[in-house]
């Protein structure tokens, strides 16, 4: 694997930050009031895990059959939930939702339910690419650009060899084009479907699909496609250790400021504003 890649993999940037805010919050006294499982975030459930335990989850999945979903989350899937009743429902009925976005370990701090590890889309697929390659299970890779599920695939392949690809298609969101897009994917039987449309739409786009498909596992996968070809760089590790993947992401897609801006502060002020402060309630328990 190039460095660049082990760097994808690497959970030094939770490590840091937990351990920066487990500084500021008084040495974590508050964790008592963390739920094993679950926490909420602007009533949006987070399954608080970690990198090896959403596997171990995906690889039950797979054992089990059926039709699962898995979403990603990060700040901006929260934000656009709290006006977009369809996608909050969609969330909210997800068999697994991994903590992505960095604002979501600062959150679940404020809060006081802090995360046990950040397990990011990326990371996701390329663990799941590598049971896959081991187990023998089947990926099919939906969206991005034309040609990219393709060189993402091959990329995985080198990556993880035996891996099989049941298929890879760009095709589009559009609820339109899904009679044929079930059809393509139908036919390749594959027992893990990465999708590539961007939030909501991916995300929407497996909700209202995988009742007629029954893949063991769907997953919104947003940019990931473009991160394994190289595409679209990924902040070195250093930049994510301190927490400003934002300003990477920023500086090299400037067009993204909009999102960016509602990632980072409109996330950062509607939790201060709506999320109680889990460090006072703590405090005034203890007083
Ligand atoms: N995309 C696509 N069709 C669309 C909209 C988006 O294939 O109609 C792809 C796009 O090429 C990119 C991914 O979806 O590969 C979205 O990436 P982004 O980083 O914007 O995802 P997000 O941040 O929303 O998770």
């Amino acid at each position: 694997m190039a460095s660049g890649e082990t760097a994808l993999l690497g959970k030094s940037v939770y490590d840091t930050y937990e351990q920066m805010f487990f500084i500021i919050t008084r040495n974590g006294k508050h964790d008592h009031m963390a739920s094993p499982e679950r926490l909420t975030i602007l009533n949006i459930p987070i399954d608080r895990i970690t990198e090896d335990e959403a596997i171990d989850r995906v690889a039950a999945m797979l054992s089990a059959g059926g039709a699962h979903h898995i979403v990603t989350m990060n700040p901006e899937f929260i934000m656009e939930a709290q006006q977009n009743r369809l996608f909050r429902d969609v969330l909210r009925n997800a068999d697994l939702a991994t903590p992505d976005g960095f604002g979501l370990v600062l959150a679940a701090r404020w809060c006081g339910t802090p995360l046990r590890g950040r397990v990011t889309g990326v990371a996701l697929s390329h663990r799941i690419a590598a049971l896959a390659a081991t187990r023998g299970y089947r990926l099919f890779l939906l969206g991005a650009a034309p040609g990219v599920a393709e060189r993402a695939a091959a990329r995985l392949q080198t990556l993880y060899p035996g891996l099989v690809i049941a298929g890879c298609f760009a095709g589009s969101p559009h609820p339109r084009h899904e009679p044929f897009l079930r059809q393509i994917i139908a036919a390749k039987r594959p027992d893990v479907l990465l999708v590539a449309y961007g939030h909501p739409a991916q995300d929407l786009w497996i909700a209202r699909n995988q009742p007629t498909l029954q893949i063991p596992v769907a997953m919104g996968v947003g940019g990931v496609f473009d991160y394994i070809t190289g595409r679209v760089p990924f902040a070195p590790a250093w930049i994510r250790r301190i927490g400003l993947e934002w300003l990477y992401r920023l500086w090299h897609q400037p067009w993204r400021w909009r999102r960016i801006v509602i990632a980072v502060l409109l996330f950062s002020w509607t939790v201060m504003r709506r999320e109680r402060c889990g460090w006072l309630r703590y405090c005034s328990k203890a007083g």
